[in-house]
């Protein structure tokens, strides 16, 4: 379909029951596809055309809280740059699909919104350490900076939660092959392996902070879905390996869509782990 005609397929002034029959057929071929890519999992099937409406559309039910086998496929869901104000909403829907996942959060924000940092907790999510200021200059200008950014999260998730992780787990603002770590990296690494904490980037993200790839003039959730299934399509054929998903709490594009990934992942025979169960915890 060309973009014009995409264009002209957009439900602008239409009626309500055109709407309604265009979610129908959406919702069949959604299920058409999955019954097939069930049937013949191993062959190469391009990802399922997801039409995205405002505000996007669930098809059908959500699933009831179900992990798939644990021989299955795992991914490890990561929110950063949290707590924020839509966090709640993220956790919400975690429950509903049964989903867990490890929060980066900043220890600032920590500071702010400590409620919902315990709850991150008490939900059996991982709270994990995206330093205090998540700011590049301060983060990055030592190693010793870097972990007295780290040391500075520690406090203000003890003081939130009443207690730390058993373990810290760390990610790089900006990922670790950040230019502006470059001059630290190797050090804070070092450190990082001395002090017995992990530390995590990320093979898979819906591009919710990088909008530079959306050269198509696609809507914010539209281009989110479209990153995703690019993503996952990559994982196709190599099912084990372990998919780190990268998403920003802060992005409201992100927590509209996440219903709709979380039931795909779950149709794809995806479970849900912490980092603390990925293979390279160790
Ligand atoms: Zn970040």
């Amino acid at each position: 379909m060309s973009e014009n005609e995409k264009k002209d397929a957009q439900p602008q002034g239409i009626s309500p029951l055109f709407l309604m029959v265009m979610l129908l057929m959406v919702g069949y071929a959604a299920v058409a596809y999955y019954k097939h890519a069930d049937a013949n999992s191993a062959a190469a099937e391009p990802a399922p055309q997801v039409t995205m409406t405002t505000p996007p559309a669930i098809i059908g039910e959500p699933a009831p809280a179900t992990r798939n086998a644990e021989t299955g496929r795992q991914i490890y869901l990561t929110f950063d740059d949290g707590p924020c104000k839509n966090t709640p909403q993220v956790l919400d829907i975690l429950d509903r699909y049964g989903a867990k996942a490890t929060f980066f959060t900043v220890g600032s924000f920590v500071d702010l919104y400590p409620e919902t940092a315990a709850e991150i907790v008490k939900r059996g999510n991982l709270i994990a350490c995206h330093t205090y200021t998540h700011e590049f200059e301060k983060c990055y200008a030592s190693a010793d900076a870097f972990f007295a950014e780290t040391e500075k999260w520690k406090r203000a998730v003890q003081k939130a939660c009443g207690s730390l992780p058993e373990r810290i787990c760390v990610r790089f603002p900006g990922g670790s092959t950040t230019k502006y770590a470059a001059d630290v990296r190797e050090d804070i690494i070092q450190r990082i392996n001395y002090e017995g904490y992990r530390w995590f980037d990320w093979n898979a993200a819906d591009n919710d902070k990088w909008p530079k790839g959306n050269t198509k003039g696609l809507s914010d959730t539209e281009y989110f879905m479209q990153s995703y299934q690019e993503c996952i399509g990559w994982y196709q054929d190599t099912p084990d390996v372990p998919v780190v998903f990268l998403f920003h709490d802060t992005e409201e594009g992100s927590v509209q869509i996440l219903p709709i990934i979380l039931q795909d992942l779950i149709d794809r025979g995806y479970s849900f782990r912490l980092l603390s169960e990925h293979p390279d915890w160790g």
